[in-house]
């Protein structure tokens, strides 16, 4: 495994739409491997592919300490409800905002076998899944927050 270099701001990678995997292979296997290692070295808690300059449907998400879920070609299926939280990114960083996300989401996609994976996802995970996405299709979180923090209101946060 081995730790890649985080695109950041408006490279041109990260605001290009990404292409469907059509082969799940070694170059994916080690793929996801590296966003494992890179995502845990940030301390983040989700990674997609373009972040680390590969223009591919694949993303990375972490629930909690223990799981980590790869998403190869995601698709919602549903999405339900809406609320604003604060959001982070590792490609933008030292800036927060607030951004409106669904609720509730149905995610499929292939996971690393290639098999047909359906995942519900509800608070965190939605979020963290819906910004992930966002990046697949070239969309940052600051095209969509409400609002930026300012570096006051962070410091209260800590
Ligand atoms: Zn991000």
């Amino acid at each position: 495994m081995a730790i890649r270099i985080i695109l950041r701001d408006d490279h041109p990678v990260l605001r290009q739409k990404t292409a469907e995997v059509k082969n799940i292979n070694s170059g994916v296997f080690r793929l996801l491997d590296d966003m494992r290692e890179t995502m845990r070295e940030a301390d983040g808690v989700g990674l997609a592919a373009n972040q680390v300059g590969v223009s591919k449907r694949i993303l990375i998400a972490a629930e909690g300490e223990e799981t980590i879920y790869e998403l190869i070609n995601p698709c919602c299926e549903l999405s339900e409800g809406d609320e604003v939280g604060t959001e982070g990114c590792l490609s933008v960083p030292g800036k927060y905002g607030e951004v409106p996300r669904s609720t509730k989401i149905i995610v499929t996609a292939l996971n690393r076998e290639g098999q047909k994976i359906r995942l519900t996802a509800e608070g965190l995970l939605a979020r963290i899944l819906q910004h992930e996405m966002d990046h697949l299709d070239g969309i940052l979180f600051t095209d969509k927050a409400l609002r930026l923090l300012d570096p006051e209101e962070l410091k209260s946060e800590d």
